[in-house]
């Protein structure tokens, strides 16, 4: 398989990437993200053999299709170490729960995402993540220096999949004393020499300004082969296309059955590999986009005018990880709603975005739009209590608040006969807080996980300084100095 930018011209389509070329890459040198050439198409043959598969197999079959430069056996190797139950606390990796509906409803039951040792679903691709850059920048003897800012969910699970990889460093940045007690209790507990935390003596929008400024320092960046495992990164989107037809398997007994997705979104991943997969042939109904107050891609869906927000005009919410106020993977999709012109997608994210802050489908892509299955809603702190409060109460399952953003707008679009797989993007132990304000009572967390607010505490205080966060970086680079060289893109 081979890839390309959102952005490219006619030129570069001759000079095509593979695999492993893009896995170390942020942004396309254009300023697009990359994508593959085309999505193989998965027959009935096909589908019907893979059911049945256990997770780790059907991960190997799928990211096969998309990944010719690693020999299979090494890549079925990665995809077993990866997909273990230990890891993800079942064997089905992915298991699904049911909610139980009044006779003769479709079923609705939530897909279980979150049970990797961050309790949220962006450990089922970080983990993968993990073991492929071990395994190339092994093959290349590189390493890599992973420089990142994080407001809680990201920089665990980087920092999870990352800890004692060879030829991995990660220096996370996070803002003092905005992360709860058990984020931080979660990265700060980790005794893993590679992993650095840096608390830096500011809010997260100054962490996210030291990376760029390091970042935009060429000259230390390549030195330093600093890089980055943003949620822009392929690798991570194709590691989450498995589970929607785990998923798909699991709640449906043939595969004439169609199945919809309700996703709880922010810059557009998760639900971007629901695209991805429905372009594959998995027989999918609808793909329900869920927002919370910060509405930016619901608008979208609902008028075809995209409109970046400013920070000032985003939301902090009770469902933290969707506080977004543009979606970084979005470029992907509308690359393909536009026909996979690199020209168009350019004028739309390289211009207009960036002069005017969005842009209007015109009339015959709007229509357009309708062919590719989507519905949207978004939903409030009302409805996140409310729809906590329900679900408990009528079945005895606590949820997470950004799981009850994708419930409450998932009701709103169910179809008769067709079942309705609610994303479960993280477990309600990690926010705590407004669980207790819905129902009143703490909620439950893995037992590996008690008490770990009293482990001890290890990073390093730095002031809202990039110099202070360079010599950092450039003392604890040298120390076990490997030599390789290789520039990323952040
Ligand atoms: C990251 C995250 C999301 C949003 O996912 P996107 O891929 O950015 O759309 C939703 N819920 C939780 C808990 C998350 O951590």
């Amino acid at each position: 398989m081979k890839y390309l930018s959102t952005r490219h011209s006619r030129t570069d389509v001759a000079a095509p990437l593979g695999f492993c070329d893009i896995l170390l890459e942020g942004l396309a040198p254009d300023g697009g993200l990359y994508l593959p050439a085309h999505y193989p198409r998965i027959d009935a043959a096909t589908l019907a053999s893979w059911r049945g598969l256990a997770y780790d197999e059907l991960a190997f079959e799928l990211l096969s299709l998309y990944i010719d430069d690693i020999p299979p056996a090494d890549l079925r190797d990665i995809t077993r170490r990866t997909y273990r139950a230990e890891v993800f606390g079942s064997t089905e990796i992915t298991p699904l729960k049911p909610l139980p509906q009044a006779e003769g409803s479709a079923p609705l039951a939530l897909l279980a995402l979150s049970n990797g040792p961050t309790l949220a679903f962006k450990d089922m691709a970080m983990q993968l993540l993990g073991n492929l850059f071990e395994y190339e920048l092994g093959r290349r003897s590189e390493a890599i220096n992973i420089l990142g800012a994080t407001s809680g969910d990201t920089g665990s699970a980087a920092e999870y999949a990352m800890r004692g990889k060879r030829g991995v460093r990660v220096f996370m940045l996070s803002p003092r004393g905005r992360l709860s007690p058990f984020q931080q209790a979660q990265m700060f507990s980790l005794q893993d020499a590679n992993i650095h935390n840096l608390v830096i003596d500011g809010v997260f929008d100054d962490c996210q300004d030291i990376v760029k400024a390091v970042s935009n320092n060429l000259t230390f960046k390549r030195r330093h082969r600093i890089g980055a495992v943003n949620s822009i990164n392929w690798a991570r989107l194709l590691a989450q296309v498995v589970y929607y037809f785990a998923g798909y398997f699991q709640a449906t007994e043939t595969n004439e059955e169609q199945v919809s997705f309700a996703v709880p979104s922010g810059n557009f991943g998760n639900i971007c590999a629901g695209h991805v997969a429905r372009m594959m042939g998995l027989p999918i109904a609808r793909l329900v986009l869920a927002t919370n107050e910060n509405n930016v891609l619901d608008e979208f869906f609902r008028t075809g005018t995209y409109r970046v927000r400013r920070s000032a005009e985003t939301h902090e919410t009770s469902s933290p990880s969707m506080d977004i106020s543009k979606a970084s993977n979005f470029e992907r999709f509308v690359f393909d709603l536009l026909g996979r012109s690199g020209e168009r997608t350019h004028q739309l994210f390289g211009i207009d975005v960036e002069q005017r802050g969005g842009f209007s489908l015109n009339a015959e892509e709007f229509q357009r739009l309708a062919a590719f299955g989507f519905a949207s809603g978004s939903s409030t702190h009302a409805d996140r209590l409310a729809t906590i409060r329900s679900t408990w109460q009528q079945h005895g399952i606590v949820i997470d608040t950004h799981t009850a953003d994708g419930l409450k707008v998932a009701q709103a679009h169910r179809d008769p006969g067709v079942p309705m797989l609610v994303l479960e993007t993280a477990l309600p132990a990690k926010f705590a807080a407004t669980i207790v304000e819905a129902i009143g009572i703490e909620p439950p967390r893995p037992p590996a996980l008690d008490g770990i607010e009293a482990l001890p505490k290890r990073f390093t205080p730095l002031p809202r300084d990039a110099q202070a966060v360079q010599a950092y970086i450039e003392r604890h680079t040298q120390a076990d100095g490997d030599g390789a060289v290789a520039a990323f893109a952040v």
